[in-house]
């Protein structure tokens, strides 16, 4: 077929469409289908009484042919009530027929074959009209906790019903089989204080096959086929388009109900299928980027990567981002491969998330890397590393240097990091503990970077852990002290240091993956949450509730501005040992906090300092230790120098007078 230029002026003159009514648009009274489709020679809208042909009562109910309108739209209006009935388009281009879903479908049938008209009123649990977003004033007060649909309720312990399902976010006050005590679930996540749950994907993919729930299947989910509809495995009925949107917004509604916000695992850098992705087959080549010699360019390391920087590709991400914030209240967006999107399309998400009621609270956060080169249109950048500073400040990126200075890099497994033994870390420790906002300024605020240390890629950090600490005994269920010192100091790092702390579903029990860092189709026994682990590591997960009350309590550990992260005055140290203090804002009922982390195999004793202009407290509590923490002072001491014991963070607070 003719090779027609998609970034020339001519055609993005020509074809972008600005109306926010592509896909079936439906009322009661009509059905109006509008597809962009610039250069098609003809759409046939199809029809049929199903999602597909195995299923009982399928039938074709005819087909219409659509008429061509403004900037290479086709469009149809039907009188009468289309709920729940299922479509196709058949596409002629110049070299054939393409058959295709909605690429704007908002439901679709079992496995995402057929688009269906779906009445979204109709979808909505009651009280919906009253569910909104939590309140978020900053991202950096949030706390996130990241977890998968199934792995979250799959095990046999769990004590939710909903195995595997958005149901069982609706499930309240669970409890670990055979408990009264121990919450699973929900319950779990309140107990512990996390702000933020982050849904790997829930968008539709495609790699579990929804026609076959009895089958043992498993996948994260990076494979997207329907950016706008709900994945159909993890609802109760796959086969009919509404049952999954409306249990997808049960689940939101509860969560939010409980006060926890939901972040939406987003990954628009590729599509599943390359040309035989919807997008391929309803605007040939428009929406991949290609390399010179015309094959799909690979950015992704998925086969194909989007060309977020043409007009209608950067319309869909947009309109689809703003979908899922109006119609199913999403708290916030995770983008998978940032760095394969351009920096213009990832500012104008944030532009248009601050336009809506309340969006300046929506986070935004992306993984600032792709898997290879990308190839982005001459004169536009991607949403990199490297780019960083041309994003909106509220704009973030998992940090990747904060990670691995903790821990050790996650591509060799014998790495270390500060907490198991690298005796190199001290100075990336300190900037990771600044956010990177500190003199050594990669990002422009707090509220630009993840600190993290542990997400759903690469080993957990208890395997990492298994791996580097004694690793002649590699046993991932022993509650080995040296790796649990090694993890409890990780854990007072990130939720010391400046930007939005982040963690792995589980990392607060020592979850373990047994040693498979790429789990991404490993069965569900691998994945599953092993909530009895809650027995067995009770104390790390107290000791993690308690960071998170510590976190809480001071306003300065979450500063959206990298005002403290200027404020941090870093004592003299040997190596192995970083310590700051950071003095409280007005609000603040701790006057000062200290932190000091040990990573030696020796007691170490820190003199404490501040800036000259500020007075040195009298009074110190620890507020944590390598045993404890929370809200209740375990000792006082009256003196600025402070001994801490060899693997443990110490985290102190001075009263005001
Ligand atoms: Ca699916």
């Amino acid at each position: 077929m003719a090779v027609i230029n998609f970034d020339s002026q001519e055609f993005e003159g020509t074809y972008s469409y600005g109306g926010s009514d592509l896909g079936a648009v439906y009322t009661k009274k009509e059905t109006t289908w509008k597809v962009w489709s610039p250069g098609a020679l003809g759409i046939r809208l199809q029809l049929f009484t199903t999602g597909s042909d195995e299923e009982k009562g399928s039938r074709a109910l005819g087909g219409y042919e659509m008429r061509p309108a403004d900037k290479g739209v086709w469009q149809l209006t039907l009188k009468g009530d289309y709920a729940g009935v299922y479509y196709v388009y058949r596409i002629r281009h110049v070299d054939g027929v393409q058959e295709t879903p909605d690429v704007y479908s908002k439901a679709v049938g079992v496995d995402g074959q057929r688009s269906m008209v779906v009445d979204l009123r109709s979808t909505d649990p009651e009280g919906w009209d009253s569910d909104c977003r939590v309140y978020c004033e900053s991202a950096t007060k949030a706390i996130v906790w990241e977890t998968h649909i199934k792995d979250f309720s799959s095990s046999e312990e769990s004590g939710m019903i909903n195995k595997g399902k958005y149901l069982a976010f609706t499930e309240e006050n669970t409890h670990l089989k055979d408990s009264t005590v121990i919450s699973t679930g929900i319950a779990h996540i309140k107990e512990m204080g996390f702000t933020h749950v982050q849904l790997m994907p829930v968008y539709d993919y495609a790699t579990v096959i929804e026609a076959k729930p009895n089958k043992e299947q498993y996948n994260w989910g990076y494979d997207p086929m329907h950016y706008n509809v709900p994945e159909g495995s993890y609802s109760t009925d796959p086969w009919h388009g509404e049952v999954r949107i409306r249990e997808m917004k049960q689940m939101i509604q509860s969560l939010h109900k409980n006060g926890i916000g939901v972040i939406m695992d987003v990954v628009y850098n590729h599509t599943y299928e390359s040309k035989d992705s919807w997008f391929h087959k309803t605007v040939p080549h428009y929406y991949h980027r290609l390399n010179q010699d015309g094959r799909f360019s690979n950015g992704s390391g998925c086969g194909n990567e989007i060309a977020s920087e043409r007009s209608m590709c950067r319309k869909y991400i947009l309109d689809s981002v703003r979908y899922w914030a109006e119609e199913y209240h999403i708290d916030g967006f995770r983008f998978d491969l940032m760095g394969v999107l351009d920096v213009t399309t990832m500012n104008q998400i944030r532009a248009m998330l601050d336009s809506l009621p309340n969006g300046k609270q929506i986070l935004m956060y992306g993984e600032p890397w792709a898997a290879s080169g990308v190839v982005l249109r001459p004169g536009e950048q991607p949403a990199d590393k490297r780019y960083v500073r041309r994003l909106d400040p509220r704009i973030g990126i998992f940090n990747d240097d904060t990670r691995d200075c903790i821990k050790g890099s996650v591509f060799r497994r014998e790495d270390t990091g500060f907490i198991n033994g690298n005796k190199t870390m001290d100075w990336k420790l300190k900037n990771s503990m600044m956010g990177w906002c500190g003199p050594q300024r990669t990002v422009r605020v707090p509220t630009q970077t993840v600190t993290y240390c542990s997400a759903h890629d690469n080993s957990t950090l208890w395997d990492k852990l298994t791996n580097t600490v004694d690793e002649s005994l590699r046993d991932y269920d022993y509650p080995h002290p040296e790796r649990l010192a090694a993890n409890k100091m990780a854990a007072a790092i990130v939720m010391t240091s400046q930007g939005i702390p982040f963690l792995q579903s589980g990392e607060e029990f020592a979850r373990t993956k047994y040693g498979d860092a790429n789990s991404y189709r490993s069965d569900i026994q691998v994945n599953k949450l092993d909530w009895k682990r809650l027995r067995v590591f009770n104390d790390l997960t107290r000791y993690y509730q308690g960071l998170i009350k510590i976190r809480k309590h001071f306003s300065p550990f979450q500063d959206a501005t990298e005002k403290s992260a200027q404020n941090m005055y870093f004592s003299y140290t040997k190596e192995q040992v970083v310590a700051y203090t950071l003095a409280g804002n007005p609000e603040d009922e701790w006057k000062m906090v200290a932190v000091i982390a040990n990573a030696g195999r020796k007691p170490y004793e820190v003199e404490l300092e501040t800036w000259s202009y500020i007075e040195m407290p009298e009074t110190w509590y620890v507020m944590a230790n390598g045993e404890q923490a929370g809200l209740v002072p375990l000792k006082e001491i009256k003196d600025s120098k402070i001994e801490v014991p060899a693997r443990s963070v110490m985290i102190l607070a001075a009263p005001k007078a």
